[in-house]
């Protein structure tokens, strides 16, 4: 989908036309773009990008936490279509080619906190969650095999979805995971039955939460806790953890994608 040139005269010093040169769909609501911003854009991994769209005359933007990592010359996002969204229909739209806006300026402080001397990163995500996960590891990785890195933080990250098809990174991570000795990652499936050729774990990433923190031998002395994605994993994810000692200010850190509506 082209924007008429109309749409993208947005006078404001703020945004850049980013262009999009790559998607991928990993299911039909689940995909990414890679975008071009066309100028500076200094972020640490963990931090979100934020996008926008003018439609009809006005600006819908939303935040995105961005995958790629820093030394990457695009940016990368997960996206998950919220149907009666705003923004995100607009964005399923769009195709390589397109333009869609992007402040030049990142925020968010869910970076790797290495300096409180707590060396194991547990870190918790459904599904698009994954992403400011994924950055965290790319960029690692890259000081790891440049020698500015030197294996010292060990990250181990628990990734839930409903459906197997729904882990946008799972090839990639599971590569990290045999290559890299420092990270571990285990894909976990609530709605396994119609899948019986899925043969990795079973449950929600909170479920699964007890059994691989004591399987890795993570706790709260050892171990900061990051948790991104839907609130109520991450609210269920916060209570096992406080009740395993995790109460220090900064031992768990969360990024929440949404507030769930209470009907
Ligand atoms: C820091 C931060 C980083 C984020 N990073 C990502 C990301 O990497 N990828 C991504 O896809 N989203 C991410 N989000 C969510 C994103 O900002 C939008 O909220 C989301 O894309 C929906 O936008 P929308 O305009 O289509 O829907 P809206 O019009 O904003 O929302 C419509 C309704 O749907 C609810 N809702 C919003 N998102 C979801 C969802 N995923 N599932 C169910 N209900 C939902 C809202 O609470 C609202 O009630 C992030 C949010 C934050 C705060």
């Amino acid at each position: 989908m082209t924007f008429p040139a109309r749409a993208m005269t947005i006078p404001d010093e703020k945004f850049y036309r980013a262009h999009i040169t790559k998607r991928v769909d990993f299911a039909p609501d689940l995909w990414m773009f890679r975008i071009r911003s066309g100028g500076e854009f200094n972020f640490v991994p963990g931090q979100y990008a934020t996008l926008g769209v003018e439609n009809n005359g006005k600006r819908v933007e939303r935040p995105y936490s961005i995958a790629s990592s820093p030394a990457e010359d695009e940016v990368e996002f997960f996206f998950e279509l919220v149907p009666e969204g705003a923004l995100t229909p607009l964005l399923h739209k769009m195709q390589p080619g397109d333009q869609l806006l992007m402040r030049k300026a990142p925020k968010g402080k869910f970076s790797l906190d290495m300096s409180n001397g707590r060396n194991n990163h547990l870190l918790i995500s459904t599904v698009t969650g994954v992403a400011p996960f994924v950055s965290y590891v790319r960029k690692l990785s890259k000081d790891w095999k440049d020698g500015r890195f030197d294996g010292s933080h060990k990250l181990y990250l628990l990734n839930g979805a409903s459906r197997p098809w729904e882990f946008g990174y799972k090839d990639e991570l599971i590569h990290f995971d045999k290559e890299l000795p420092w990270f571990k990652y285990v894909p976990t499936v609530s709605r396994p039955w119609d899948h019986a050729d899925w043969s990795g774990e079973i449950g929600r990433a909170d479920d699964i939460l007890r059994k691989y923190a004591d399987h890795w031998e993570l706790d709260a002395t050892n171990t900061v806790a990051y948790i991104c994605g839907h609130p109520e994993m991450i609210e269920h994810s916060k209570a096992i953890l406080k009740r395993r000692g995790f109460t220090e200010k900064g031992s768990v850190k969360e990024e929440v994608y949404w507030i769930p509506s209470h009907k």
